[in-house]
């Protein structure tokens, strides 16, 4: 039997070089736990019939010499992200069965490095939540404690990871939907700096703010998948290549720490936030208050920028291009039953208030305005840079919460998001790290610290995220 609760991508790699275990053990131990835990959890859309199958491919590499690090390493795939031959549902009715034409960038990285794909896992409808309470086909549970939720929107993928039913996990962030589940389930999440991911094969949400990227046990297996992502495709004219190179390492990092709103925040939540700031001054590294006039704004910006972009990304599922088709008396009817009844509430909120501030007479009042406040933000966020490597906030105001606690008021729901979008907006990379836990009903609520850098200045993440790790 193989424990895969110690297990990371590097140990598990060994182990398969050695030959202590093969590719086909290894999923198979996977397979295992999902069977037993995931009809509970539901974190899985889908498990892969012919995952054994990829795993013997892999051992077919590793047998030749040609493994990498992420070799028969069996990850969990987001709904929206496209595995050609599959399908790819975005936790949607109007995408019910609806497969993938071909291979999202990241998912022929994956595949080229030869890893394992267990399954697809659940989320809230097209990215849309925090909770994952929004998906068509039924909520996930938190692994830590059922009765409450994983976050969202990748909660499915974080789910997977924290329960062992995968080593690690993709998922996506629009606004917060890697590092938010990864801090209610205990795991580390990555959201790299816009570009720095091919967004090629992605189901998109809002484009000017999608990223995919890991959930992983270790801000080391963190790294590792992002090293292995990462870069210029062409085809995603936003990608790039980071203009760094050998960056000189800094031994001790200048942390900036906003003067955020502290009221409304959960007490075990600024508690623990303080102890880690603590921790990481005593590891020698250097605390300084910033200021960021704008961030208050934040929330509100996401909440005109994000809707705008899901009302004309989410156009083009009309019922004749994609998925599922509903008839009427004629064309117009045929778009507003499929839409009407295949897209679930929170996605046709959505649409309606992106269509609402894009529309001739409130452009200029909604969108314009949050466009010229975003970029308030982005430099508000380079003068910070000017003083400090990194900014520390929490990941998220509160710890899980409970199942239902916030589905019928949504704007209750999108105050979970108040620490995360702003990375979104801004571009930067942001990272959330386990650094602890609150009581809660005789759980342990697992507790994210959020780190945020300049783009393309993942080391730096990585760099303090380990140090998180070390001293929580
Ligand atoms: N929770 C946020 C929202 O509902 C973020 C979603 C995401 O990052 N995809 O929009």
């Amino acid at each position: 039997m193989i424990d895969v609760s110690k297990l990371t991508i590097e140990s598990a790699h060994e182990h398969l070089m050695k030959g202590d275990f093969t590719a086909v053990e290894l999923t198979q131990a996977y397979l295992d736990i999902i069977a037993k835990k995931d009809s509970e959890i539901k974190a899985y859309r889908e498990v892969f019939a012919d995952a054994l199958d990829q795993a013997k491919v892999a051992d077919e590499i590793i047998k030749s010499g040609k493994a990498t690090l992420l070799t028969g390493i069996p990850f969990a795939m987001k709904d929206n992200i496209l595995i050609e031959g599959r399908i790819a549902g975005a936790s949607s009715k109007i995408l019910e069965n609806y497969k993938a034409s071909y291979d999202a960038t990241v998912t022929a990285k994956l595949k080229k490095a030869g890893a394992v794909f267990l399954g697809r896992t659940n989320m809230d409808e097209f990215a849309m939540g925090s909770s994952t309470e929004n998906s068509a086909y039924g909520a996930t549970k938190n692994p830590i404690d059922p009765s409450r939720v994983p976050g969202g929107s990748s909660g499915g993928s974080a789910a997977a990871v924290a329960m062992n039913g995968a080593l690690a996990a993709l998922g996506t962030d629009t606004g917060g939907s890697i590092r938010q589940p990864a801090s209610f389930c205990g795991t580390v999440g990555l959201k790299p700096t816009y570009g720095a991911l091919s967004r090629h094969g992605l189901i998109a949400m809002g484009s000017s703010l999608d990223q995919p990227g890991p959930i992983t046990k270790t801000v080391r297996d963190s790294e590792i998948i992002f090293e292995a992502l990462k870069g210029k495709d062409r085809y995603d004219s936003t990608s790039m290549d980071s203009p760094f190179k050998n960056v000189p390492s800094k031994e001790k990092l200048i942390i900036g720490v906003p003067d955020f709103k502290r009221d409304g925040l959960d007490k075990d939540v600024l508690e623990n936030f303080d102890v880690i700031l603590k921790k990481l001054e005593g590891e020698g590294h250097i605390l300084q208050k910033i200021s960021l006039p704008n961030i208050d704004y934040s929330l509100a910006v996401y909440y005109i920028l994000m809707p705008a972009e899901v009302s004309s990304n989410l156009a083009r599922f009309d019922g004749v291009k994609y998925g599922a088709h509903a008839s009427g008396k004629d064309l117009l009817d045929d778009y507003v039953l499929t839409r009407g009844q295949f897209f679930g509430k929170e996605v046709r909120r959505r649409i309606i208030l992106g269509t609402y501030v894009l529309s001739t007479g409130y452009y200029d009042a909604y969108y314009g305005k949050a466009r010229a406040t975003q970029d308030l933000l982005k430099h508000d966020f380079s003068e910070a840079f000017k003083k400090v490597d990194v900014i520390a906030t929490p990941t998220s105001p509160m710890p899980a919460f409970k199942a239902g606690e916030k589905t019928s008021d949504p704007l209750s729901m999108y105050l979970a998001d108040i620490f995360t979008v702003t990375a979104n907006l801004v571009g930067v990379p942001a990272i959330s790290v386990p650094c602890g836990t609150a009581d809660r009903e005789g759980a342990k609520l697992p507790l994210g610290f959020q780190i945020m850098a300049p783009h393309f200045r993942e080391d730096l993440l990585f760099q303090l995220g380990k140090v998180v790790e070390a001293v929580r």
